[in-house]
């Protein structure tokens, strides 16, 4: 093969997009993996690691060096507009367990880097600084135009990978997405001086937005607010926004009265978009390309990296064997399906709680009151709970009866 010949080329050195280079160069495949970002680089995130992301972690090679730098987290607070306050523990009183009793927070500048690396030891070709301008197809081929410092050229590969986040590029230009009707964005930053920071992560629901708090290091916490964009958000800087956004929330602001920013404040969305499935010919999505989880139930990396596990075991043999139509693909879609589906309605139905404060004080105060049924919630966040074990009839209507 050529310099510019590959079998695979991944769009996006993101979680998503590291692993599935990484995993495809284990298995012995000539991957490409392009990202127009230099790494180590920020990405607007909570910085959450759900328990069972671990395990991947550890298969990627990457744990230890992981755990190094990130804060451990024994579960999730969360914390109604009056109030209210539940707490779900990792290692609750539920017949579940995960890979770890605790999940991680780390800042995604080492987070992403690590799984970087990890693609190019085992083999993967890393090229940062090169943007996707666009895909096409020639003799059974799928044809990447890449821009980098050096101009224009084009990479061929008989399969393509966009994991190239949020607002996929590839998604777009292989007809994949449409517009969705959630609007949220976010503002994330680091603080340091906020007080009253234990070992978990923190949830704060407001009218139309929330506020996450999980400590990434000594005295450093990720402070993400999320805000209905369909209503007004004073300021006219992502600085602005984020603090506006803050004082809408009493109790936090309270704790950060010494409190001060140490990094740029990034904002994300709208998340307003869709995927309709995350297959083409000589095609297919991963991470948030495929599908955005609203940032509340802190899935995104878990996702893309799971996502990263399925492309291998269900695309990989059909990557050898060269048979690449959407139709053989399909078997990726319905793996995805398989997985991912009752996160997807779990996902939606807090989604729907959260825009309804009566209904979600209802829920904070059942939750309050029954410990266990807040670890099994967070533990199905945490990924390692079944969802069946919150969507039986029984545990939903001590939800809200
Ligand atoms: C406010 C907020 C809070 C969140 N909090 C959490 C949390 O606490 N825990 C959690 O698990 N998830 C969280 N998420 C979700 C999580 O950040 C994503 O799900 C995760 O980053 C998805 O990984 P990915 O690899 O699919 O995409 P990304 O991490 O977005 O990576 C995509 C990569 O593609 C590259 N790229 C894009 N376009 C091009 C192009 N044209 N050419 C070349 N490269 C390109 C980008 O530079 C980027 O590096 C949060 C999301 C938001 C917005």
């Amino acid at each position: 093969m050529s310099g510019s010949e590959f079998d695979v080329v991944v769009v996006g050195a993101g979680p998503a997009g590291s692993a599935t280079a990484a995993l495809l160069a284990e298995r012995g495949l000539n991957a490409a993996l392009i990202d127009r970002a230099a790494f180590p680089r920020a990405k607007p995130c909570a910085e959450y690691l759900s328990p069972e992301a671990g395990r991947v972690l550890e298969r990627l090679g990457v744990l230890i060096r992981v755990r190094e730098r990130a804060q451990e987290l024994a579960g999730m607070t969360v914390v109604s507009p009056a109030g209210r306050r539940f707490t779900g523990r990792f290692a609750g009183a539920v017949p579940f367990r995960g890979f770890s009793d605790r999940g991680l927070a780390l800042p995604r500048t080492v987070l992403d880097a690590d799984l970087v690396a990890a693609a190019a030891v085992r083999g993967a070709r890393v090229m940062e600084r090169t943007r996707l301008e666009r895909i096409g197809g020639a003799n059974g081929r799928r044809t990447v135009e890449i821009r980098d410092g050096a101009g224009t050229r084009t990479l061929t590969a008989r399969l393509v990978v966009g994991a190239d986040g949020l607002n996929s590029r590839v998604a777009e230009q292989l007809g994949l997405t449409r517009r969705g009707r959630r609007r949220r964005v976010a503002f994330v930053t680091h603080m340091a001086g906020v007080a009253g920071v234990a070992d978990v992560g923190e949830m704060h629901v407001g009218r139309g937005a929330y506020v996450g708090l999980a400590p990434v290091g000594p005295d450093l916490v990720n402070v993400a607010v999320v805000l209905d964009a369909r209503g007004p958000i004073p300021g006219s800087s992502a600085r602005e926004r984020f603090e506006s956004g803050l004082h809408r929330f009493g109790g936090v602001m309270e704790r950060m009265r010494h409190a001060e920013v140490v990094g740029p404040v990034l904002a994300a969305g709208p998340f307003a978009r869709t995927t309709l499935r995350a297959t083409a010919d000589r095609a297919v999505l991963v991470g948030d390309a495929a599908d955005f989880y609203d940032p509340f139930t802190g899935e995104g990396v878990y996702a893309a990296l799971r996502g990263a596990e399925l492309v291998v075991e269900h695309v990989g043999d059909l990557i050898e064997r060269d048979t690449l139509s959407a139709e053989a693909l399909a078997v990726y879609d319905q793996a995805r399906r398989d997985v991912f589906r009752s996160k997807w309605l779990i996902e939606r139905a807090i989604a729907f709680a959260i825009d309804r404060p009566v209904l979600f004080e209802r829920v904070a105060d059942r939750l309050a009151r029954r410990p266990r049924m807040a670890d099994l919630l967070v533990g199905v966040t945490g990924d390692f709970v079944p969802p069946r074990a919150v969507l039986r009839p029984s545990f939903l209507a001590k939800l809200v009866l």
